[in-house]
């Protein structure tokens, strides 16, 4: 039986569990102890600032509703219910999770979709990663995407630009300052209109295929297994600069280095992306946040191009061979809506896909429902995940080389 975890308004986190909590899956509703897991090491708890936690008894006076940020590797299954007060202010951009309490300890309705030990909580001592991005810049000094990898890795704690420090897994090349969406919730670059800071700042040149093509074989020359992604969190869409990859990977190619070259992409230009294949790109992972026109639209606000291109792109790099990942921005009462599922089993059923990463979509919840609207029928995102799967699809949360 869950009880209540709300906070104060200074953020500390109480329990009551003669009180019982109400969630949000799209429709408000009891959560399943089937939906609830221990809270995992790396999860952040978050105060709703405005915001009254919902009970079965109703809205719980002079308490604040309390919502966890999951670690990388968990899929969220349910948002918290609350009602918001007269001038709450927005939420920033994160991924909120419904938390509760069980036997006096705190659970998230989550599920655990992915392993990675280079996808782990990781912890500098005082200087450490300064010194060891400033001996990596100085033997490349004129480089600028090695540059704002740094910042990334310094500034946003990013993973992928770690990783070019540290000399292991995956690696950021991020070359696009610009893109043909415009996401409600771009962690970017977002609309002046909205009163909240984005997560990163967006890149401001044109990387070169020389700068990136330095960075790719320097890491995949000293990291066995090493994947070198094109298309980061900073940049805004990597096959507006399709010319310039396809060269950097020519240019990796040719120095023999061994490593996957893999591009992170909204998929909206097929035949851009047929530019970077015949260069000899090894992987692919298309983001989107629906398989229906109108819910990609209102969200994604795609500048010439549709959801039917992005889905042209998969089908392209699934026939040429390439390693196909689809980077599924879930939202519970979205992605589970019966209508949703519906959509995705009709393309995943008749697509080659080797993964669907089930990522956290990181947007305040009222401001997406208000963009995309509530479901007619959630079946729930655990029975969503088990349905992909019963495509015959992995789901995972990362991009892996096998
Ligand atoms: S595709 Fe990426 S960079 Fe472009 S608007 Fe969306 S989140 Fe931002």
């Amino acid at each position: 039986m869950s009880g209540l975890a709300y906070c104060d308004k200074r953020g500390r986190i109480f329990f009551d569990e003669s009180s019982a909590p109400l969630a949000d899956g799209g429709i408000v509703r009891t959560p399943d102890a089937a939906e609830l897991i221990p809270a995992p090491d790396g999860c952040v708890p978050m105060l709703l600032p405005g915001r009254r936690p919902l009970t079965q008894r109703g809205p719980a006076q002079r308490r604040f509703g309390l919502a966890v940020a999951l670690p990388a590797g968990y899929t969220r299954l349910l948002l918290p219910a609350y009602v918001k007060e007269e001038g709450a202010p927005a939420l920033p951009l994160f991924g909120y999770t419904f938390a509760c309490v069980v036997d006096d300890r705190l659970h998230v309705a989550a599920m655990r979709t992915d392993e990675s030990e280079d996808w782990t909580p990781r912890y500098f001592a005082e200087g450490e990663l300064d010194r060891i991005v400033d001996r990596r810049l100085g033997l490349d000094p004129s480089n600028r995407v090695l540059a704002q990898v740094a910042l990334c890795a310094r500034e946003y704690g990013c993973f992928t630009a770690q990783n070019v420090f540290l000399e292991r897994g995956e690696a950021a090349l991020p070359v696009s300052p610009k893109c043909n969406a415009r996401c409600v919730g771009c962690i970017s670059e977002l609309d002046a209109s909205v009163d909240l800071p984005a997560p990163q700042t967006r890149l401001t040149f044109d990387g070169t295929a020389e700068e990136s093509a330095r960075i790719a074989i320097q890491h995949f020359e000293r990291v066995p297994g090493a994947i070198a992604s094109f298309g980061q969190g900073c940049e805004g869409e990597p096959l507006l600069r399709s010319i310039a990859i396809a060269k950097a990977i020519e240019l990796v190619r040719t120095s023999g280095a061994p490593g996957t070259i893999n591009l992170n992409t909204n998929g909206s230009m097929p035949g851009a992306l047929r530019r970077c294949i015949d260069a000899g790109l090894h992987a692919v992972r298309i983001s989107l946040n629906s398989f229906r026109t109108a819910t990609y639209a209102a969200y994604y606000r795609p500048q010439n191009y549709t959801l039917d291109d992005v889905l042209e792109s998969v089908r392209e790099a699934s026939a040429a061979g390439l390693r196909v990942s689809l980077n599924l921005l879930t939202h519970p009462g979205v992605t589970d809506d019966a209508e949703e599922v519906a959509a995705m089993a009709k393309f995943l059923r008749n697509t080659r896909v080797d993964m669907v990463q089930t990522r956290t979509l990181n947007i305040d919840p009222e401001w997406y429902f208000a963009t995309v609207g509530r479901p007619q029928e959630p079946i729930g995102m655990r029975a969503a995940i088990e349905a992909i799967r019963s495509f015959g699809v992995r789901v995972g949360n990362f991009t892996h080389t096998h």
